[in-house]
């Protein structure tokens, strides 16, 4: 007797720890969210996987998002994204998605919480991550003056000194940019690795090339000066850093799912992938990394998953 009760509740904890749903998505940050308002909201079962702290948007301020009065907090923005999901149904789970597999027609998704997922649709939804100096005062001024993303944050940098580190053509198109707002302009790069076109643009522009390694960004309130590692120094009032970003697409490289050139999921204007019943929204789909492009990606994943489900079901 003893024996079956332990069999039995094993059978119990196993069923607990296994959920159910039409529609997955990986990522709660805004292609995440958006996704999945449009599929609980088209009474799809869905559940979300993420954590909204860990979208690229929660320590931002946006402004150019279409229709907003002034300057918008993301980690707010995300939050009313969360309750509006939910309030369409939506589950959302605060966990880390450790690995996926396909079966026949179905996902098999497993938690770092030990929780087994299966669903029929898959929207990855995953950002991407950026790549790091890794110097001392990089993290603590991280929108004191240190930026990621010039498309998003040049603006705020009007008549101000700025330098921009990175050695590819990402860097000197972000450096062209960002010369029409700043007053100065330094690009520092140790090896530039750029062809002839971008080249002779850098040197037609008033950009100035500094062959530096950063050893720190110092300042005080904000970023006030970045020191070289030959200890000279520079001061200025923003670094942009534009060493390139990572997708997270290594949960579904084993599914044989097509990148572009860039390393980023390939979809067609449905978001699909060619992976029948995987979908992909947002900054995991490639440049430009913006909330609008997220949203709008989004949308049309939430919407082709439920038609993908309803065709299959
Ligand atoms: C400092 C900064 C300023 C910015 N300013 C602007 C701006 O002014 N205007 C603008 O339009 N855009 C701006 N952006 C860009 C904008 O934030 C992104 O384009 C947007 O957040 C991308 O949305 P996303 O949903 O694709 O990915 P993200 O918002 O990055 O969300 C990714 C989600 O995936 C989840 N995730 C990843 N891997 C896993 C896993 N294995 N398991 C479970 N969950 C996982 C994360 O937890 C997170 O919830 C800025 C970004 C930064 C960093």
């Amino acid at each position: 007797m003893p024996i079956l009760k332990s069999v039995l509740l094993k059978v119990k904890s196993l069923v607990e720890s296994m959920v159910f749903a039409d529609t997955l998505v990986i990522g709660a940050g805004p292609a995440g969210l958006q996704a999945a308002i449009y599929a609980s909201r088209s009474r799809s079962k869905t559940i979300v996987v993420g954590k909204t702290k860990l979208s690229g948007l929660a320590k931002a301020h946006i402004e150019n998002y279409c229709c907003i009065d002034g300057q918008l907090q993301g980690s707010g923005f995300l939050e009313n994204g969360v309750e509006q999901a939910k309030s369409f149904g939506t589950e959302i789970l605060e966990q880390e998605i450790l690995k996926v597999d396909k079966v026949d027609d179905e996902f098999k998704v497993y938690t770092d919480e030990g929780m087994e997922i299966i669903a029929k649709a898959l929207i990855l939804a995953t950002g991407v991550r950026r790549n790091k100096l890794g110097v001392k005062g990089e993290e603590e001024y991280i929108g004191k003056g240190v930026s990621y993303c010039i498309d998003c944050d040049a603006y705020f940098f009007k008549g101000k000194t700025v330098a921009v580190v990175g050695e590819g053509p990402a860097a000197v198109s972000g450096a062209l940019l960002m010369r029409a707002y700043a007053q100065k302009g330094y690009l520092i790069s140790e090896r530039l690795d750029v062809g002839e076109r971008l080249r002779s643009q850098l040197e037609a522009s008033e950009i100035e090339i500094l062959q530096h390694g950063i050893r720190e960004i110092q300042g005080d309130q904000k970023v006030r000066r970045l020191v070289f590692t030959d200890e000279s120094s520079l001061d200025v009032d923003g670094v942009f850093v534009e060493l390139g970003q990572k997708g997270a697409v290594g949960l579904v490289s084993g599914m044989g799912v097509l990148l572009n050139d860039d390393g980023y999921i390939m979809t067609n204007k449905s978001q699909e992938t060619n992976v029948p019943g995987l979908f992909a929204a947002g900054d995991v789909c490639g440049p430009p990394f913006q909330v609008a492009k997220s949203v709008g990606e989004g949308c049309v994943a939430g919407l082709s998953a439920v038609k993908y489900v309803r065709k299959i079901k």
